[in-house]
């Protein structure tokens, strides 16, 4: 099989750039796992379906098609035909996504799509479980971490230069509250796998923490 570099932590780690980063240079697929995730959350809140109903939820996820384009301005989501890539960005999405994955039948329907992503010549896995459940035999894993203060500022300047109206203190309260559900609940919690090898990206700049990732692969 193709060969997978996983790469998990919390929200605001710096996952998403740093995987879209290392996915160019080392020219392999990119699997955004927690895109999955927000687009049944927001799929489900099209349908108005209670975020307390896990069977409507189950069914909704098996129900929702996702499909990424690279487009000029980068990857667009595509979400049962329409785009919505800006949707699936706010925190409302996140925090929808956070309680739906908490649900152990939605994790095993999205598991067969999350692994099909693999193909030669490789794969760059980003999300919460991609080295300990999704991918447990990938070759090079990594986890990477920050200071929540960090992550809620990343986050801020993230959506800040979207145009989109948040304040900080509000944005580290909903990161913090999902990071702890992603962290607590009894199905695949967020943690690093035991032969992953953790970076914490604290103060570091894009370009090193790239360089570090790509070290971990060629030792
Ligand atoms: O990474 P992102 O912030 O897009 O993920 C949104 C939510 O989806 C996470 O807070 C987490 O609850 C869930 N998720 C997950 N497993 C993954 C990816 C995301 O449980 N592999």
């Amino acid at each position: 099989p193709a060969p997978v570099l996983t790469i998990d932590g919390p929200s605001g780690s710096g996952k998403g750039t740093i995987s879209r980063l290392v996915t160019g240079r080392l020219g392999w697929h990119y699997l955004d796992s927690g895109a999955l995730y927000r687009a049944v959350g927001v799929a489900a809140g099209w349908k108005d379906i209670d975020l307390g109903d896990p069977a409507a939820l189950v069914r909704c996820a098996f129900d929702t098609r996702v499909d990424f384009r690279e487009a000029e301005d980068g990857l667009r989501v595509m979400v049962n035909g329409s785009d919505a890539t800006h949707e699936l960005r706010m925190e409302t999405a996140g925090a929808a996504a956070s309680a739906i994955a908490a649900i152990g039948e939605v994790r095993e329907v999205l598991k067969e799509r999350q692994r099909a992503f693999r193909r030669p010549p490789g794969l760059v896995a980003d999300g919460r479980d991609m080295g300990t459940v999704i991918f447990p035999d990938a070759a090079y894993k990594v986890f990477l971490t920050a200071s929540a203060d960090e992550r809620a500022q990343r986050r801020y300047k993230q959506l800040k230069d979207k145009g989109v109206s948040v304040t900080f203190a509000g944005l580290l309260r909903e990161i913090l509250a999902r990071d702890a559900r992603d962290a607590n609940r009894a199905v695949a919690p967020l943690r690093p796998a035991a032969d992953a090898v953790t970076i914490d990206t604290t103060g570091m700049a894009i370009d090193d923490v790239v360089d570090r990732v790509l070290a971990v692969m060629a030792p």
